[in-house]
């Protein structure tokens, strides 16, 4: 059987206009016409691809062609999904790792030598902190941190040794908004890379490409899988600064199953109306818990009292179903209790899935941590994280009603 299963360039000819984002997000990267004449792509489950003889093999190797070697160098499902991501993005290409946190660390393994330096905006996932001041640092590699959204801070802290800009927009669990032309802009002044872990806003809501990101991260688990059942990485940026993130990701192994890549590519299919309802919710949340006696502060960038709601209104299409809110004159056990009282929502680490779920920081990602440094990273015992999936804001609303009121 010789069907084509690679995407082929021939829509982007017949249609220069960039088409609707779920368009894209169910037909992007996919062969027409697939193996076996099935309108999804079947799942290579091969650990291994065959050639028909040794001179096969040479003619593979001396004309660099197009075909599958090895399950560790690439996969025919991995190669659609990429496709489809990097559409999604409107980059030239993407890489599909196997967590957010591979994705992270392939990018930086691969573009670091010891004795470079990267800045962060301090307010970011609690890992990819740790990973730059726990290991990177064993490399000779020096991380420093600056207050989110503070450009001026940033730029100082730049010197010859600068390799890259990072930051995730928006932040979590804070949701501050980056100002992706400013932070470009200074990575383009001084010749320094930039990348935007922009997991919480996704390309239906933000599009840091257009705005000149070097390299665009997510994790995959959370919104593009979208069902809470999987775990998968990607980087999108252009295809020449990619090709040494591939290499190094085949040698590393940090790759998917095709069994995971299918569940990445069905949850895709639905993306544009999952996002829609996820900035619905969010947004219906975070007004009802603005308006909410027992709430002390509702981090949110749709509300007029967030600090970047103007550039976040300037720049982003929604603003996601993730809703971090203080409870007023609560101690850690009466926030608990709020927890504990919601119905409808899971309690777990994660968001993005169709499930809502809840979380009080100081439990479940900062309870190692000292009452210093959570200070110092901005988590306050009294502070709830709440994913809103998209069950009906009205149930939602009411739940947290009776939780806050128990
Ligand atoms: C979850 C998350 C990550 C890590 O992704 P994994 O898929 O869990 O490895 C990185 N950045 C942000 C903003 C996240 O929310």
């Amino acid at each position: 059987m010789s069907v084509e299963t690679r995407p082929t360039m021939s829509d982007k000819k017949t249609t220069p206009k960039r088409q609707g984002i779920s368009t894209q997000a169910v037909h992007a990267g996919e062969a027409r016409q697939k193996p076996g004449d099935s309108i999804t792509d079947p799942i290579f489950c091969a650990s291994t691809f065959t050639f028909p003889d040794s001179q096969s093999v040479i003619d593979f190797i001396e004309q660099g062609q197009n075909r599958e070697e090895y399950g560790r160098y690439g996969n025919p499902n991995e190669k659609v999904v990429e496709a489809k991501l990097a559409v999604l993005e409107g980059a030239e290409a993407a890489l599909l790792f196997s967590t957010g946190m591979a994705a992270l660390v392939g990018l930086l393994m691969a573009k670091l030598n010891a004795g470079d330096e990267i800045i962060f905006f301090d307010e970011c996932y609690h890992r990819s902190r740790e990973f730059c001041a726990k290991h990177l640092s064993r490399f000779g590699i020096v991380t420093r941190q600056v207050r989110a959204c503070d450009y001026e801070a940033m730029e100082a802290a730049i010197n010859p040794l600068t390799k890259m800009l990072i930051s995730e927009s928006p932040t979590n669990p804070h949701l501050s908004v980056v100002d992706l032309e400013r932070f470009t802009a200074i990575g383009h002044e001084h010749n320094v890379e930039t990348l935007i872990d922009a997991t919480l806003a996704t390309p239906y809501n933000l599009r840091p490409i257009d705005a000149g990101v070097d390299y665009v991260l997510h994790s995959a688990t959370k919104y593009l899988g979208g069902h809470n059942d999987l775990l998968a990485g990607s980087i999108a940026g252009s295809a020449e600064k990619l090709e040494p993130v591939r290499k190094l990701r085949g040698i590393m192994g940090s790759i998917n199953s095709p069994h995971n890549i299918y569940l990445l590519s069905r949850g895709l299919k639905t993306f544009e109306l999952r996002m829609k309802r996820h900035n619905e919710n969010g947004q219906a949340v975070a007004e009802f818990l603005a308006a909410h006696p027992r709430i002390e502060r509702v981090f949110y960038p749709g509300l007029s009292s967030h600090p970047q709601h103007e550039i976040a209104k300037k720049t982003m299409r929604g603003f996601g179903g993730l809703v971090t809110f203080l409870v007023k004159d609560a101690d850690w056990r009466a926030t608990a209790d709020v927890v504990d009282a919601v119905q409808i929502p899971r309690i777990a680490p994660s968001l993005g899935g169709v499930e809502s779920l809840i979380e009080q920081p100081l439990v479940m990602s900062y309870y190692e941590c000292t009452a210093e440094e959570r200070q110092q990273f901005g988590i306050p015992d009294n502070m709830i994280r709440m994913s809103c999936g998209i069950e009906n804001a009205e149930d939602l609303i009411e739940d947290l009603q009776q939780a806050l009121e128990a």
